[in-house]
């Protein structure tokens, strides 16, 4: 018997779910690996709190937003819901929007410079007393642009020993690994040697969590070694902008 047609957007996102489960699970096999070793961000961005609070209803509490502007009141609003997402921040984060933004992170995945991290320490301080900040010390990524992309966010492979040593002296952070943001590619095999640069950058630093893979891309990451995967599309369809 053949299931039903999803009827609703809800219905949608919860089939979508089972079948990213499922390739993450079959790209686990390929690999070794367990799939309680990979965690699934649902990226969120661009679609409303109805969109979130159905991922987390079908069991993917781990959600992923990159602007602080949309970011910020969804949280908010998710909260007041009663919708008990796990936020994860996948974007670019300027220095200015960090005190909009800090009390909803769980997980910073695009730490990439110190003077995010005094900006993270000095607001964290400013919560510290009333307990405000939703993670402490905050579990961080460092955003590294492996591809050397002119236009990309994220720090040369060169500079993560540095960033490391800075974050090492700030007990408002805990650095847990690397994230990239692969270049666009026809095809996912294009990209491997990425994520397999990165999981051997991390891998010199002593780092074991590894933030990559998208879309079009996880599964392989996953074959590479991804511990966190940043996936939009495939469960939320596309996004306006
Ligand atoms: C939007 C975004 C994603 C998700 O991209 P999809 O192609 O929709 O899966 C992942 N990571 C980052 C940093 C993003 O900005």
């Amino acid at each position: 018997m053949t299931p039903p047609t999803p009827t609703t957007a809800s219905e949608t996102i919860a089939a979508r779910l089972a079948e990213v489960r499922a390739r993450i699970q079959a790209a686990c096999e390929r690999a070794g690996r367990g799939p309680s070793e990979v965690t699934l961000v649902a990226v969120s961005k661009g679609h409303p709190l109805e969109a979130c609070a159905a991922a987390v209803a079908a069991g993917t509490p781990d959600l992923g937003e990159n602007r602080v502007q949309e970011f910020a009141p969804k949280a908010q609003a998710a909260a007041a819901a009663g919708v008990e997402a796990r936020w994860h921040f996948i974007g670019h984060l300027q220095t200015n929007k960090v005190r909009d933004a800090l009390p909803h992170i769980s997980v910073f995945h695009a730490l990439d410079s110190t003077r995010l991290l005094e900006a993270i320490t000095r607001e964290t301080a400013r919560l510290g007393d009333a307990g405000a900040a939703a993670a402490h010390p905050l579990p961080c990524y460092l955003e590294v642009n492996i591809g050397g992309e002119a236009q990309k966010q994220g720090i040369a492979p060169g500079q993560v020993g540095a960033l490391l040593a800075a974050a090492a002296d700030c007990p408002a952070v805990r650095v847990d690994g690397l994230m990239t943001v692969a270049p666009r590619a026809g095809d996912p095999e294009q990209v491997r040697p990425v994520f397999r640069a990165l999981r051997e950058l991390a891998e010199t630093h002593g780092l074991t969590g590894l933030s990559m893979g998208m879309t079009d891309d996880f599964e392989v990451a996953i074959e590479e070694g991804a511990t966190l995967i940043r996936v939009g599309r495939a469960i939320f369809g596309d996004r306006s902008g």
